[in-house]
């Protein structure tokens, strides 16, 4: 079954390290932009039925941009099309959203309509953290939001962290941890800023106070390990649930399993193929085109992703690929011993998979184990 990616493209302000596609609208572009996702929705259901795919979907996840400034009910008849075109039974539908007092309305919406997941852009505890990162909201407001969440009925809520921001400390970041641990939530996302090019960010990079690579790496291990404390198990480089509440969107992209993204800049792998759309709510609205990117789900995408994962990879899982996946899976098993005894890898044999002290290098260690 595929999975469903809208892309909400408004957001209230840019925060200086973003480069994420959004921008102000409109509540008439808000409005024209809501019909183009559900016409959108129809023939995609349609096309994909004329090349044999299956229109049915298994989960649905609004993203932005900041998907609650379209308002609950434009998000209910989304989340109503997305049903009626792609079956959608027993889905897990998520919607992010950013903190605010005002959501409790919005929440009720949204949950009538199905929604049964949210994902809520904490990043720091602390109002002078978030302020440097140029969010709009304080601590209180984001815990106020968990609690206006609760009372409209959701109780799979993810909140996100970001680590390594100007001035956050080892300290303040463990009470960030603590914040999340205390309001109850069975999902924390746990995300190492990177500072991106053409972001203000990336402009004074040179005058940010930044912790160093040693910090940074300290920094990522004792917040993994205090999250796995609070009863929430690492299943990515990234993200950390408590039992069954790991996302299953997000899931899919790891797995190399096939989702279908809209909005602009939303990307999309069907049928084998991979496609995006450009990064214009004008030429969305216009006329959406995606862009070909080439094959998905090849045996080097299958690894690179895998291994992002805690449970990492098996021969199982390049079984898809027969023989050139049992040679790969060999040749990696070899390659892996020095980096299981050197702690980056899991010891277990028959099984690919990183600590938390790989992930720190998991672009060089994939590298390094990736067949020729
Ligand atoms: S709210 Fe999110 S999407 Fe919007 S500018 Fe900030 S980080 Fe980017």
């Amino acid at each position: 079954m595929l999975g469903l990616y809208l892309h909400i493209p408004f957001c209230d302000g840019k925060c200086p390290y973003c480069d994420f596609y959004s921008l102000a609208g409109e509540e008439s572009v808000k409005e024209e932009y809501t019909r183009r996702l559900e016409k959108e929705l129809a023939l995609w259901a349609e096309k994909l039925a004329k090349e044999g795919v299956p229109p049915v979907a298994d989960t649905l996840y609004f993203g932005g941009g900041t998907p609650n400034l379209l308002g609950g009910n434009r998000i209910a008849r989304l989340i109503l099309a997305a049903k009626e075109h792609f079956s959608l039974q027993n889905a897990e539908i998520t919607v992010e959203v950013n903190p605010s007092s005002e959501l409790s309305g919005f929440f009720r919406e949204i949950f009538a309509a199905g929604a049964n997941r949210l994902s809520i852009g904490l990043q720091s505890a602390h109002d002078k953290e978030l302020k440097a990162l140029g969010r709009r909201h304080t601590a209180q407001q984001a815990a106020e939001t968990v609690e206006a969440a609760r009372k409209a009925g959701f109780s799979n809520l993810s909140l996100d962290l970001m680590l390594a921001t100007p001035g956050q400390t080892l300290e303040s970041a463990l009470s960030s941890v603590q914040f999340c641990a205390e309001l109850g939530v069975p999902h924390v996302s746990a995300y190492l800023l990177k500072v991106e090019p053409g972001t203000p960010y990336w402009n004074r990079r040179d005058s940010l106070p930044l912790p160093d690579e040693d910090e940074t790496a300290d920094r990522y291990l004792a917040v993994c390990a205090a999250l796995e404390q609070a009863g929430l198990m690492q299943y990515e480089i990234s993200n950390f649930a408590a039992p069954g509440f790991e996302s299953r969107h997000n899931l899919k992209y790891w797995r190399c399993e096939e989702y279908l993204g809209l909005g602009p800049g939303a990307h999309s792998f069907v049928n084998g193929k991979r496609f995006y759309y450009p990064r214009s709510l004008h030429d969305f609205l216009e006329s959406p085109q995606p862009i070909e990117d080439g094959d998905g789900g090849t045996l080097e995408e299958t690894v690179l992703l895998g291994l992002r994962l805690s449970e990492g990879i098996t021969p199982q899982t390049l079984a898809p690929f027969g023989k050139a996946g049992e040679q790969a899976f060999a040749a990696m098993e070899k390659k892996s011993r020095p980096y299981r005894a050197a702690g980056l890898l899991k010891p277990e044999p028959g099984h690919i998979a990183m600590t938390p002290k790989g992930f720190l290098v998991s672009n060089e260690l994939i590298a390094e184990l990736l067949p020729e």
